[in-house]
């Protein structure tokens, strides 16, 4: 147990010792790991349930590594957060999770970058060191023979030419392990790259891959003069249902509407999740009137099934979503189609919800 200041600017997260018990002997050192300890518990269980956070194994391990001093950065992050006097929320939670699980990544691909590079350039010193020394070997042997014939020995240059075919051979082997290592980074960077484009809890692309993908169709369709819709859809009262039936069961309810929007997924239809309980999607070669039409069904369809808590095995009811749909052409730019796209789905909101709107 480590006894940390962790705040930052005044306050002070994670387990101090108490000042009132000096660790003299073993029952003393007894009792003040038992402080320690009940301590860290204690602010662990205030955290969860001042911050109204779900008690999930996550959260426990993450308010853990805050509080016993194991992550001082996520604890800095944390006081920062409360000394702003800003409510700490599962998603800000989540985005710390996966930027700093993204970082590790990264840093250890880093990492093995790093020691690869040195190891192809001493195969390539080596290489050419190698290739120099075979040159001089070689040219002096030459010289030898056509200079002073009478002192050349075949049984010489047989020793070279063996000396030199040692030398390539390994130098071959050594090449040949550098290029398969040049596989494994290339297979890992590109796994790394998927993954940062991938949201995590739906599987679908992300915001980053959105923007990414909307920027390459929308320069293709305009090119191709095709039309083009973008749509916002977005969970209904999505905060009640976090609400009442947990984080975990809203995770579900997420995962729930993403694939059904998946479903729509082909060529010409793309779809990702935007952020926090909304989705984007874009149609290639259709109108705003055809999308909203394709999205309403979907829409009206969710919302005739019926979901149940697998955890209390309650009732949760009636879900939906309402969406909104614009031509992405009939704006100056993609960002005004975009935000034409989310007006139309505010005005869904509005006008009571589980509707699909195109926009003016
Ligand atoms: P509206 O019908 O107007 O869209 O209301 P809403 O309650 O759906 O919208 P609001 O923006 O008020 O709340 C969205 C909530 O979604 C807030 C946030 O806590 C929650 N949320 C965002 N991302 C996640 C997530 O990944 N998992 C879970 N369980 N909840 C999330
Ligand atoms: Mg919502
Ligand atoms: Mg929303």
């Amino acid at each position: 147990m480590r006894f940390l200041s962790l705040g930052t600017g005044g306050e002070e997260i994670g387990a101090t010792p108490p000042t009132a018990t000096p660790a003299t002997s073993p029952t003393a050192a007894l009792s003040l790991i038992d402080h320690a300890n009940a301590r860290l518990m204690q602010e662990i269980t205030e955290f969860l349930l001042k911050s109204r956070l779900p008690i999930t194994a996550q959260n426990l391990l993450l308010a853990h590594a805050a509080f016993s001093g194991e992550d001082p950065q996520l604890a800095r992050k944390i006081g920062q957060k409360r000394l702003a006097g800003e409510t700490i929320t599962q998603e800000w939670l989540n985005t710390l999770l996966t930027k700093e699980n993204e970082a590790e990544a990264i840093k250890a691909m880093m990492v093995q970058f790093e020691d690869s590079l040195g190891r192809f350039a001493k195969t390539a010193h080596d290489a050419r060191m190698s290739a120099a020394h075979c040159n001089a070997a070689l040219e002096k042997e030459v010289t030898r023979a056509s200079e002073t014939p009478e002192t050349f020995d075949p049984e010489d240059l047989i020793e070279l030419g063996r000396t030199i075919l040692d030398h390539n051979r390994k130098l071959e082997t050594d090449i040949r392990a550098s290029e398969s290592e040049v596989r494994t980074l290339r297979t890992r960077l590109s796994r790394a790259q998927r993954d940062a484009e991938v949201d995590y809890l739906t599987g679908l692309p992300n915001r980053r891959a959105f923007d990414a993908m909307f920027n390459r169709i929308y320069h293709e369709t305009r090119n191709a003069v095709e039309s083009l819709s973008i749509a916002f859809c977005d969970i209904d009262h999505f905060k009640a249902i976090n609400d009442s039936q947990g984080h975990e069961t809203g995770d579900r309810v997420i995962k729930a509407v993403a694939e059904t929007l998946d479903r729509l997924s082909n060529q010409n239809c793309h779809v990702a999740r935007h952020g926090g309980e909304e989705f984007v999607l874009l149609f290639r070669g259709m109108t705003k009137h055809e999308v909203r039409e394709k999205l309403d069904a979907v829409r009206e369809n969710f919302s005739e099934r019926r979901f149940v808590n697998r955890r209390t095995d309650e009732p949760i009811g009636r879900i939906t979503f309402s969406g909104g749909v614009a031509d992405v052409f009939a704006y100056p730019s993609p960002r005004d189609a975009m935000r034409a796209a989310d007006e139309a789905l505010y005005l869904a909101k509005e006008q009571g919800r589980n509707s699909i709107m195109a926009a003016p």
